[in-house]
């Protein structure tokens, strides 16, 4: 198999060698069932990496060329019969079924994350609690004033408010935004928001703009399911960073930024999802000095800092930035309605050009009807009015769980109390596993995400995340009971040589 290789071109090599092993298939040069030589051996032949022709093998199995054998290494495949090779109404039944993963990209591969669809898939479920989905109490929508706003804005005649929009979003709704992160610190101007459809859009965008196959990003451990998908579908290399009661550890972070050049820093400083963590004020100036130094960029996902239940929470890392270092995602989706797929990226010029441009590709701009809608709710002032409801609520929520949990946890259990956001961070007792204890628990009708969804690593496995926004306080500790005796009964289960599987601590040493 003679190829060869011109460093002079663009054309990278590896797909150089593609397109060359594919026209030695498709000319027959080398017929089905031929072996391909291993890849260290061709990559050395040609004096190329290993991951070079690594690529290339993998590029020609998507095309349907060639396919891996355990043991037998990397053989051509049969050609697939084509509707011309036979009479396609006597041989109906020759037809093959279509191999959709021989079309499917290598971000395509990379893309499946169990955890968040089953998490959606069970709302409506519904004798179930659901402690799993972090979205907020139906109850407290504000459906009349929202309703009224509509149906004021889509009266007849006002067509623009279902013609297409600029990629960019609705210029007075980006004008409230700005103003209104204004009284929070963030000191910015429409023309440096993007309108998204959802955070999670933004970290999408983010990752095209930004991120290539095998770039680095560094994240804390735990983490956003949905931003850890996002990275790991992108072919990134997810440094992750531990947390403490102080947010992200900056001494380990430091480490990292001595030795690694990250595409970025993603960071949730305050009310974390899933720990419930927020940064200190010291950690946070700390974080945006190595930044500085480094000259690497943060990623700011704060789509809870107007849930706090105790105090204010320190000002954003974007409202301390004073180098536009910074880019803030924030998002209607947790304070108002999640299913508006409404959210917004503050970000430099330059970003906000290129993040636009890829939102162009993806759905042209957000919703005009929504953000129109919004722009008018947001206006009268009814935002403003619906947080102090919703803070207050939740507040309740929240302390529902903790004393139920004071109330019924076995020993072993142990929990944080966050300040604010949706969710109480639980250590289960030592041997126990999560997993093992949703089986059980989603007999009884509770669930939750175990933990090892947060973490890059195979950690996480002892935690579990309980949301605590979407149920009522008589719900919660319904939910809570139920769950804390299915824990028990794990912990009470005879062990194959007889004893329980109470952590040896919790008995008596005499
Ligand atoms: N970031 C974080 C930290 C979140 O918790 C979520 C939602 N769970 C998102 C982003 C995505 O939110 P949105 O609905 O705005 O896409």
């Amino acid at each position: 198999m003679k190829l060869h290789l011109d460093r002079s071109i663009k054309t990278p090599l590896y797909l150089q060698i593609r397109s060359q092993i594919r026209q030695l298939i498709l000319d027959n040069d080398l017929s089905p069932g031929f072996r391909l030589p291993p890849e260290r051996k061709l990559a050395t032949s040609l004096g190329v990496n290993r991951t070079t022709v690594v690529n290339a093998y993998h590029e020609l199995v998507a095309d349907g060329l060639i396919q891996p054998h355990v043991g037998k290494g990397t053989i051509v495949r049969p050609p697939r019969p084509t509707e011309h090779s036979f009479d396609r109404f006597a041989n109906a039944n020759a037809i093959q079924p279509i191999s959709w993963q021989n079309f499917y990209t290598r971000q395509s591969e990379r893309m499946h994350n169990p955890v968040l669809a089953s998490i959606l898939d069970e709302i409506g479920e519904e004798d179930q609690i659901s402690f799993a989905l972090g979205s907020p109490a139906g109850e407290y929508y504000p459906l009349k004033e929202f309703s009224e706003i509509s149906k004021e804005v889509m009266r007849p005649g006002n067509w623009q408010v279902f013609e297409y929009g600029p990629t960019i979003g609705h210029y007075p709704l980006r004008q409230y935004l700005a103003n209104w992160l204004g009284q929070r610190s963030i000191h910015t101007q429409a023309q440096s928001i993007l309108m998204t459809s959802g955070s999670q859009q933004g970290l999408d965008l983010l990752t095209k703009v930004f991120l290539e196959p095998g770039d680095y990003i560094v994240m804390e451990e735990p983490s956003f399911l949905g931003a850890i998908g996002v990275f790991k579908a992108a072919g990134a290399h997810i440094l992750t960073v531990p947390l403490d009661q102080e947010g992200m550890k900056t001494d380990v972070l430091e480490q990292i930024l001595s030795r690694h050049r990250p595409k970025f820093i993603y960071t949730l400083p305050t009310f974390q999802n899933p720990s419930g963590t927020t940064m200190s004020f010291a950690r946070r100036h700390k974080l945006l000095k190595l930044a500085y130094q480094y000259h690497v960029p943060i990623v700011e996902d704060d789509p809870y800092s107007e849930l706090y239940y105790e105090n204010q929470p320190f000002p954003s890392l974007k409202s301390l930035d004073e180098h536009e270092h910074v880019i803030y995602l924030g998002t209607f989706s947790k304070i108002l309605f999640p299913g508006l797929r409404l959210g917004w990226c503050v970000a430099p010029f330059p970003v906000l050009e290129q993040l636009s441009l890829a939102k162009q590709h993806v759905d042209l701009h957000t919703s005009t009807t929504v953000q129109w809608v919004m722009t008018e709710f947001c206006n009268q002032g009814l935002l403003d009015e619906h947080l102090p409801i919703v803070r207050k609520q939740y507040m309740r929520q929240r302390d529902a769980m903790v004393t139920a949990l004071t109330e019924f946890a076995p020993q072993g259990l142990s929990w944080t109390v966050p300040e604010g956001g949706y969710y109480l961070w639980c250590e289960l007792p030592p041997g126990m596993k999560a997993a093992a204890l949703l089986t059980k628990a989603a007999e009884k009708k509770v669930t939750f995400v175990p933990g090892n969804a947060f973490y890059v690593s195979s950690g996480g496995k002892d935690r579990i995340r309980l949301c605590f926004s979407r149920h009522s306080e008589t719900t919660i500790r319904e939910g809570i009971y139920r769950l804390c005796k299915t824990i028990s009964e794990i912990l009470n289960q005879p062990h194959p040589s007889g004893t329980t599987n109470r952590p040896r601590y919790s008995e008596p040493l005499v």
